[in-house]
């Protein structure tokens, strides 16, 4: 740990809870009676602080007549009719390039709702400068005083920025304002707020000492830059990415998807606002290959925090590979990835709750959830009934502009999303059965109707591959083929992220959780896979969906400090010899 580096005046100035004085701005009495100069010292204050025990953020209604839903339409419109220019933003300096691309919305895909700036070749290498620079204080701030600046992140968007943030989600992303508030509003505050609490229970854990000696970890940054590169489907994993590692200490280049790019332009605006120095965390948008080439053969690649799809992350990991003797420490690889969730039933299952659960599961957010249910597996004795409850909601089920709020599901991102999940759709026209929806149309917005297709061949591409649109594969089991089932979900897909399991029959829970123990990073009994909450069920998935550091948890916080152990010897020996060696 860092020693004391000042007397007791500052000790003395503890006793109130003013702010700790910036680094230099000791008075000239002060610094005269600091015992030894130091390179980069920062007063802090004495006594074991605590942070304020995280409290998950509550989820508002939006109800009409709601002042929350008044705010949030007020910053719709705005922000529909602005077009924002984005810069890069490196060393807290905004950086125009003019070699421009456009955020548009999906569900109008002519609208655009903002002009953003791409990095070069040069400005990556800036970026990387300005890391380096803001390391060098940021790393030796106090963490409370680091985990001060998301504390105040997390109160302003839960207060200022609420609006702000979801509008920008709903817009640029197409979520519903449920969707946008469970993620970019709640999801995003508790990162915020519960990253802070397991940093404090991280460096809380210190090893044995006694009487002659005094043993010490000093949990330090990585030594170099974080790569946080971000999906476009979650503002939180948007924000939470770049900002776990910075609260270790760290500062880190970002790359957010080109397809989020107005949420995450306002995540850092936030940031600013809460007092994050510049440098820490610097917005590097551009193209992801350009990018990726200039970091990940850096000298100073620390960490690279990644969540997308497989095929991105394993060429990321390759490429790391290749460049292994460039690096000046070994970098920490952390990638949260693909999925193919299932939901299994047994003929025990509650059938409403199982419709349900398929429908929220699978069609929230058209699909796009790295946890959306994508494979279910139900006995022949149920699914008629539990097939009619599903198409009955489809049926029910609106598609449209996020911003009427009566619509449960919009637009997918992108014209290549919008392409690729066709694909699937026109392939379970010739090899399975579509049961319902199926009707893709993209000529104002990205729009495909919720689809249910039932397949009789476990092996049948859609019950295998990660497809990442409102496309569920039911394949449909003989009761008596229960432990067969089990078998064929866990052997089917190469991903292992969320899994569910609906039975009233305890003993059927019991056999599908140890079954499939290792099939699913996040397991649900009676409930959809989807919605993990921080706190409370830690996300990640293993095999083919990532390396599991559960975001939002102590574990991924590990991953972001490389702990140097101290041991300071109160009375050293001042003999050479040991008894043994004596004579008899
Ligand atoms: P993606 O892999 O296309 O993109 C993810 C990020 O990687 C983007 O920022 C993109 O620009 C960047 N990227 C693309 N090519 C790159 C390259 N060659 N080098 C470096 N970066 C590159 O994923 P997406 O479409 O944005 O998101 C959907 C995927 O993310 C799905 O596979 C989904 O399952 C996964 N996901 C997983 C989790 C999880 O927690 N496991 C959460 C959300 C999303």
């Amino acid at each position: 740990m860092a020693a004391p580096v000042t007397t007791a005046t500052t000790a003395k100035s503890s006793a109130r809870t003013v702010p700790a004085p910036e680094r230099g701005a000791a008075t000239s009495e002060q610094a005269e009676r600091t015992i030894a100069p130091r390179s980069a010292p920062l007063a802090g204050f004495s006594g074991t602080r605590r942070v304020p025990p995280p409290v998950n953020e509550p989820v508002k209604s939006y109800a009409p007549g709601s002042p929350e839903r008044e705010a949030l339409k007020a910053r719709l419109k705005e922000m529909s009719n602005e077009r924002a220019d984005i810069p890069i933003i490196i060393g807290g300096k905004d950086i125009r390039t003019g070699a421009i691309a456009h955020a548009v919305m999906p569900h109008d895909h002519k609208h655009v709702l903002a002009d953003w700036h791409k990095a070069s070749t040069a400005h990556v290498l800036q970026a990387v400068d300005a890391a380096r620079a803001a390391r060098a204080e940021w790393s030796n701030w106090a963490w409370e005083d680091r985990a001060a600046v998301f504390l105040k992140a997390a109160e302003l968007l839960a207060t200022t920025w609420r609006a702000t943030l979801n509008a920008a989600t709903m817009l640029g992303q197409s979520k519903t304002v449920f969707q946008a508030e469970i993620d970019a509003a709640c999801e995003l505050i508790d990162f915020w707020r519960f990253n802070p609490a397991y940093a404090q229970q991280l460096y809380d854990e210190q090893p044995l000492s006694n009487n002659t000696m005094w043993n010490q970890l000093d949990y330090r940054a990585l030594e170099g830059f974080v790569y946080a590169v971000t999906p476009f489907n979650f503002t939180s994993i948007g924000g939470n990415l770049p900002t776990a590692p910075a609260l270790m200490g760290n500062a880190v280049i970002w790359k957010p998807a080109s397809t989020a790019m107005l949420s995450a332009y306002y995540i850092v605006r936030l940031l600013e606002a809460a007092g994050l120095p510049p440098g820490v965390i610097n917005l590097v948008p551009g193209d992801p290959s350009e990018i990726s080439n200039v970091l990940l053969s850096h000298r100073e690649l620390a960490g690279v925090h990644f969540t997308g799809s497989t095929g991105v992350f394993n060429s990321m990991w390759k490429t790391i590979g290749a460049n292994m003797s460039q690096y000046a420490t070994y970098p920490r690889i952390v990638g949260e990835t693909g999925g193919k969730d299932f939901i299994l039933a047994h003929p025990s299952a509650d059938r409403q709750a199982l419709a349900v659960a398929i429908a929220r599961g699978g069609f929230e957010y058209q699909g796009q959830k790295c946890s959306a249910a994508s494979r279910v597996y139900i006995p022949r004795s149920i699914w008629p009934d539990v097939r009619d409850r599903i198409v009955g909601m489809m049926d029910d089920m609106r598609m449209g502009d996020p911003t009427d709020f009566r619509n449960f599901l919009s637009a997918v991102i992108d014209e290549k999303a919008f392409k690729k999940i066709s694909g699937y759709v026109e392939d379970a026209r010739k090899n399975a059965t579509v049961v319902s929806g199926g009707v893709a149309k993209g000529d104002e917005g990205y729009y495909i109707r919720p689809t249910l297709v039932e397949s009789r061949e476990p092996g049948y591409r859609l019950l295998c591959e990660e497809i990442f649109g409102p496309v569920v594969t039911a394949y449909v089991y003989d009761d008596s083929k229960w432990n067969e089932t089990l078998e064929i979900i866990d052997t089917t897909s190469p991903y292992a992220l969320t899994g569910a399991v609906f039975a009233n029959d305890r003993a059927a829970v019991r056999e599908a959780a140890m079954a499939l123990r290792n099939a699913a990073g996040n397991f649900y009994v009676n409930d959809k896979p989807t919605g993990a909450v921080v706190g409370q069920q830690p996300f990640g998935g293993a095999r083919g969906s990532g390396t599991n550091d559960k975001a939002g948890s102590k574990l991924n916080l590990v991953r972001w400090t490389s702990a140097r152990a101290v041991k300071e010897t109160f009375s050293p020996p001042l003999d050479y010899t040991y008894p043994f060696m004596a004579e008899e």
